[in-house]
């Protein structure tokens, strides 16, 4: 299987990183062993010292595609959840500074944090909104109505150059009020009142 991630995908949050507004979707990946599933506490890496958090949806691709078409999109997932892109922010801004790839800010051990799925909405359309707090505050609140490129754009997109296949998982992007973790700070992450994540850091 296969992460896909989408950089940029909120205005609001392209601008608290002082970075345009994407004309095209960001995409980059993660490997499986990003994944830190079940709740399970995520341990700060020695090698960063600014780890932060991103609240995204993630959408379960459930069939196989190639240059999918718009009016086709929507049957290409069929379940959300939702996931913590981990970012080594310090390492990130190297990378960036000097035009390199940006795995090991992204793409590190536990940098994909994903809670259990549920079905769809079928109203998802009409926005899904989702929260996270930290230590009990809210410091991220999105609605997918604000997406630059909403799901099915994504799908389009991602199929022109890689084969969806079904277990395949994308990370939608995170609204603004990106921040820092540091060891012992607690995230709980939610869809519309639906406690579905929950990650100690240790
Ligand atoms: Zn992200």
């Amino acid at each position: 299987m296969k992460i896909f991630c989408i950089g940029r995908n909120y205005a609001e949050h392209a601008k608290e990183l002082k970075n345009a507004i994407p004309t095209s979707p960001i995409i980059f990946m993660k490997p499986p062993t990003a994944l830190l599933l079940d709740n399970q506490p995520f341990y700060y890496p020695e090698f960063s010292n600014d780890i932060h958090y991103e609240l995204e949806i993630v959408l379960r691709i459930c069939k196989n595609g190639k240059h999918v078409q718009p009016n086709f999109a929507s049957t290409y997932f069929d379940k959300i959840a939702l996931g913590i892109d981990f970012t080594a922010r310090d390492l990130q801004e190297k990378c960036k500074e000097k035009g390199h790839p940006w795995e090991i800010a992204k793409a590190f051990d536990q940098s994909a944090v994903l809670s259990k799925m549920v079905d769809l909405p079928n109203n998802y359309a009409d926005g899904l909104v989702f929260h996270l707090l930290k230590n009990g505050e809210i410091v991220q609140n999105g609605n997918t109505k604000d997406l630059i490129f909403p799901f099915e754009d994504l799908i389009c997109h991602i199929s022109k150059y890689f084969t969806l296949q079904q277990g395949d998982l994308i990370y939608t992007g995170t609204p603004s009020g990106v921040g820092p973790v540091k060891i012992g700070d607690k995230l709980e992450g939610y869809i519309g009142e639906n406690h579905l994540l929950s990650c100690e850091v240790k």
